[in-house]
């Protein structure tokens, strides 16, 4: 059993994928809260701190999570959904913290029926989760976009970096690369540290660095500084083009 937040039909807006036509599920729950990202929003009355997609994390929206406890119903109603498409798109399962759920006998099923079918699939992840590819070993097919979280983050180093899943990650998965988010502040400070320090784990992996921003105007506060700071230190810059397109629009 897993719970689904939100699913829909769009363009990936960020990391190595972007621009690719791209169906995405995105679960519910997470190990995390990042209030540090600072997005504000309300929950009875009470203004809370957490990332752009709270709505994901914070259990307080469960209400409005569908359970997904029925792999052959699922996978029926995919179906009909890339029909509709009118072909196999790129499936991204994002959250939240997608890889909650791993180890799950719907989640893996439901998975495991994409690979077969021919799909690619991205877990966009935090990378905290340790994943058993021995005993789950079609998960060496997917993509992982390793969106391993910065002390703007608002977590401790200790809570937000695992050496040990990201390294089971890198060595097993055919494919991954590193995200990460900043803004002004971290790239003045602490970014190009706290960055080596990470990648060091797996120096062979492509690095993305993408502007903090759940709206428009933060993102365009912040992304000239990531700009710069790719130049300097030779990273990939990755914009997000669902916010610079859609701006607060959920669920595109
Ligand atoms: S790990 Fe990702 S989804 Fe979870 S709270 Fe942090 S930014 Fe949000």
């Amino acid at each position: 059993m897993f719970y689904l937040v939100e699913e829909f039909f769009s363009i990936q807006g960020e990391g190595k994928y972007a621009g690719t036509p791209s169906y995405f599920l995105r679960t519910g729950g997470c190990n995390l809260s990042c209030e540090g990202f600072g997005t504000s929003y309300c929950v009875n009355g009470l203004v809370k701190y957490g990332c752009d997609t709270y709505f994901a994390v914070d259990r307080a929206f469960s209400a409005s999570w569908q359970k997904i406890d029925d792999t052959n119903a699922f996978i029926s109603h995919l179906k009909t959904e890339f029909d509709t498409i009118g072909y196999l798109p790129h499936v991204v399962i994002t959250g939240g913290e997608p890889l909650l759920y791993a180890h799950d006998e719907v989640f893996y099923a439901i998975f495991a029926w994409l690979v077969e079918l021919g799909v690619s699939v991205t877990f966009e992840t935090n990378g905290i989760i340790e994943i058993n590819f021995d005993k789950f070993p079609l998960y060496k097919k997917a993509i992982f976009a390793l969106s391993i979280k910065l002390s703007n983050s608002g977590e401790s180093a200790s809570k937000r970096i695992n050496t040990t899943a990201i390294k089971k990650i890198t060595d097993n998965s055919d494919e991954s690369f590193f995200k990460f988010t900043l803004d002004k502040e971290i790239i003045d400070s602490s970014a190009f540290n706290e960055i080596q320090n990470i990648i060091s784990i797996s120096p062979d992996k492509k690095i993305f660095c993408m502007p903090v921003g759940e709206s428009r105007s933060t993102l365009e506060a912040n992304d000239k500084a990531v700009f710069a700071f790719c130049i300097k230190y030779g990273y990939n810059y990755s914009d997000r083009l669902h916010i610079r397109i859609f701006d607060t629009t959920q669920g595109v």
